[in-house]
């Protein structure tokens, strides 16, 4: 399953070449703010397994909820918020926006982080891991996706 997704305007194209790490909805202000919604959906994946096409994501910097730098993409002429890099995250990756794919229902939450700041009338699916800031990685997620971030943390 190559997933794939554009900005609004479609200047920007872009590929999934591999499956997400983990797929986070983050409630945090930033996210709320950045796509104006109550929670980004986020897909966490190895940047070599994002390939994008046409004119270079613009960028700018925040100071993510980590104290370390997070640097958004986002598309030059229509401004869509396409995916981030969090600095505190280790290894080399993005979290890509899902509401950006041609078919965002192809991905659902695994954990929910930042539920401090949660807005109230929606409630969470139960099953569904959630934590009032982020969480030790451990604790959540699959094996498989533990040893590939393992093989990235060493390259
Ligand atoms: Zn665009
Ligand atoms: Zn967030």
């Amino acid at each position: 399953m190559n997933l794939e997704g554009r900005c609004a305007c479609g200047a920007i194209t872009y590929q999934l070449t591999g499956q997400p790490l983990i797929v986070n909805a983050c409630h945090c202000r930033d996210c709320q703010r950045l796509t104006g919604s109550a929670f980004a959906v986020n897909l966490w994946m190895e940047r070599k397994a994002v390939e994008a096409h046409g004119p270079e994501p613009k960028t700018f910097r925040l100071a993510g909820g980590s104290g370390r730098p997070h640097d958004v993409f986002y598309c030059g002429e229509c401004g869509t918020y396409l995916w981030s890099r969090y600095h505190g995250a280790p290894g080399d990756f993005v979290f890509v926006r899902a509401g950006t794919l041609d078919n965002p229902g192809a991905v659902k939450p695994d954990v929910h982080i930042f539920t401090r700041t949660k807005v109230p009338w929606l409630e969470l699916p139960e099953g569904v891991p959630s934590f009032k800031e982020f969480y030790r990685l451990a604790e959540v997620w699959s094996d498989e996706a533990l040893a590939r971030i393992g093989r990235s943390r060493r390259t």
